[in-house]
Order: C-alpha cells, then sequence, then structure tokens
C-alpha cells in the first residue's frame, strides 16, 4: 500500500506492505487532514519516524476483536493507550505513560490506504456527517477539549488569538458556550471565517491595546511566542490562559506578571472525540470553508508543501481506492 512517510529525515511516499495487527482494526482510509503537528514532525521536532497523518476518516475492513466495526464509516481517537495503567483503567489514555499516538508517537499514521487502531478508539461517524466534515473531528476535539479544563459560561468574555486552522476551530467552538467570544488574528479574510458565524474578528495590531485586561479566558493558538505576551496583556487579574499551541521554542514569560495578576495557565492539547462529532451532526459547527486544497495521497509530498504555505487553511489529501 502506499503511505505517506517521514524516515531518515525525509517525506516521501513509499510502497509498504499492509499493517498487520489481529488485535487492532483495519481501516481502509477515505480521507485525511493535513495538521500543524504533521509540518512539525517533517521539520524534525517530534522525534517521530513512520507513516505521519492523525486526523482521517475511513471505514473498517477487518477487526477479528471486534467484528461488529466491520463496514462501518469511522473517525478514531488518536490516543492508544496500555490498557493496564491507573489512567487507562479510568477510560482515559490520553495521558498513558506507555501510550502510542496515531502518526505522532510509537504507531504509523493516517496518511496511507489503510491505518490500524485498537477498535475501543472508533468511533462511527454519523451518516449526515459527510467525509469532509469527518475528518476534522479531531482537530475539533482537541479545540472543544478546552471546555472539559476551563470552564466557560454565556458571561465568560474569551479572546482566542491565532486565526490559524486551530485558531478558528477554537473560536468556533467556544462561541457556542460564550457569545463573548472574539477571534484575533493578523489575516482579515481568515478572521471572516469566524464572521461569518458571528464571531467578533479583531486585527492583531488594533487589538491589544484597547483591549488590554478585558478577558477572563484566553487561549493563545497562535503558534508564536509573540503570543504568549499578548495573551498576558488581554488578560484580566485572576484570568486564564489556555495554552494550545505546541510552541517548540523556548518563550520568555514574564512570569512576575502571573503571580502579580494570579493568572492561571492550562496546557491543552486532545480533546473527546464524542462530543466533537456531535457538534458536527447537529450543525452547529461547520468546517467545510476551512477547507483549502484536496490532493490525492500519490502527491502527498507536494500537498504537505502547500499546506505549509501562507494564507492556506485545511489541506486534504483523498485516498482513492
Ligand atoms: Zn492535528
Ligand atoms: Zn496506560
Amino acid at each position: 500500500m502506499k503511505a505517506l512517510r517521514f524516515v531518515d529525515n525525509q517525506l516521501k511516499l513509499a510502497e509498504i506492505a499492509k499493517p498487520e495487527n489481529e488485535r487492532e482494526a483495519l481501516i481502509r482510509v477515505t480521507k485525511s487532514g493535513i495538521c500543524n503537528t504533521d509540518l512539525e514532525i517533517v521539520r524534525g521536532y517530534a522525534g517521530f519516524s513512520g507513516t505521519i497523518g492523525h486526523e482521517f476518516v475511513g471505514v473498517v475492513e477487518e477487526s477479528r476483536s471486534a467484528p461488529e466495526w466491520i463496514g462501518k464509516r469511522v473517525v478514531g481517537e488518536i490516543n492508544a493507550g496500555c490498557g493496564i495503567c491507573e489512567k487507562c483503567l479510568a477510560k482515559d489514555p490520553r495521558h498513558c505513560p506507555n501510550r502510542t499516538v496515531l502518526g505522532i508517537h510509537g504507531r504509523d499514521g493516517a496518511h496511507a490506504e489503510l491505518v490500524t487502531l485498537p477498535a475501543e478508539n472508533l468511533l462511527e461517524v454519523p451518516a449526515n456527517v459527510p467525509d469532509e466534515a469527518a475528518v476534522f473531528v479531531e482537530p475539533l476535539a482537541a479545540a472543544f477539549g478546552i471546555t472539559e479544563q476551563v470552564e466557560i459560561g454565556d458571561t465568560t468574555r474569551v479572546a482566542v488569538i491565532g486565526d490559524g486552522k486551530l485558531g478558528i476551530l477554537c473560536a468556533f467552538a467556544l462561541s457556542l458556550k460564550s457569545k463573548n467570544t472574539v477571534l484575533i488574528g493578523k489575516h482579515r479574510e481568515k478572521l471572516i471565517l469566524g464572521e461569518k458565524r458571528n464571531i467578533e474578528g479583531i486585527l492583531l495590531n488594533d487589538a491589544v491595546p484597547a483591549l488590554n485586561r478585558a478577558f477572563d479566558v484566553v487561549i493563545e493558538a497562535s503558534g508564536s511566542e509573540s503570543g504568549f505576551a499578548t495573551a498576558l496583556d488581554l488578560l484580566k487579574p485572576r484570568g486564564k490562559m489556555v495554552l494550545k499551541s505546541t510552541f517548540q521554542g523556548k518563550t520568555n514569560l514574564e512570569m512576575w506578571r502571573v503571580v502579580v495578576d494570579e493568572i492561571t495557565i492550562v496546557g491543552s492539547r486532545c480533546g473527546r472525540f464524542a462530543p466533537a462529532l456531535e457538534l458536527l451532526e447537529k450543525g452547529l459547527v461547520t468546517v467545510e470553508d476551512l477547507i483549502s486544497e484536496e490532493f490525492p495521497l500519490a502527491e502527498g509530498v507536494r500537498a504537505m508543501s502547500r499546506a505549509a504555505e501562507k494564507g492556506v487553511m485545511k489541506v486534504l489529501l483523498s485516498i482513492k481506492n
């Protein structure tokens, strides 16, 4: 089968053997989405080697341990736990110390014709959610997962910094909890995607001074070092800063300001798939206008460089079988 692999510090489309894992379900991938994490992996940050890709939708082809899944159209949670540690026994493998993560850590990913995952990671996609939307479940879950960690009510003033894919999904998801959610970014054309959903968009240059100390919760999703400082400026005393982007460098955060203003800093990574799938099923979040372009898997390398270009939103790979 074909797979988009990062091996020996090189990204290439490879022909590899069909994955064999009798304990897991074998899924024929229909579409996969390119994420910033994929771009970071091919820059060598994560130390991962293998097939990349963790956002996908597909159809279960084989599943020996749970045959009821065969033929179902599914998405899959990306963390596979050891099954025996405290975290796994509490049914949350996201922090299992021995976990593997699809296309990120110790497990081949989904930019491929076939992928395997434990059956318990799978969720059936409702019939009214098309593949183009289902492929967004993972990043939408990551965005909505913020609400697992930080309480956001009708009147909570929320600012999302960063109008890239993740920031926009955070704004979409959090605006369902609070109408006082604004999206702050550098690109007028991206802020419009939020404005179409009644989310106020603010250009970064105009934003900061007038809105200093105006927000209860600020989500840093810009992936840039300056985002941290902006977040501190925008927060009210005792506000909560949610760090969403896996910024790889070191930051010069002015920690004394965190102390003086008694700011809570919350790191946030993966969310649950079921609530995100429900948002798509009910039409509470629509995502199709975030798709910039779609490439066949065979052009995966080109698709990855396209996804890295400025201004490009979600790039999908379609796997024609
Ligand atoms: Zn992702
Ligand atoms: Zn475990």
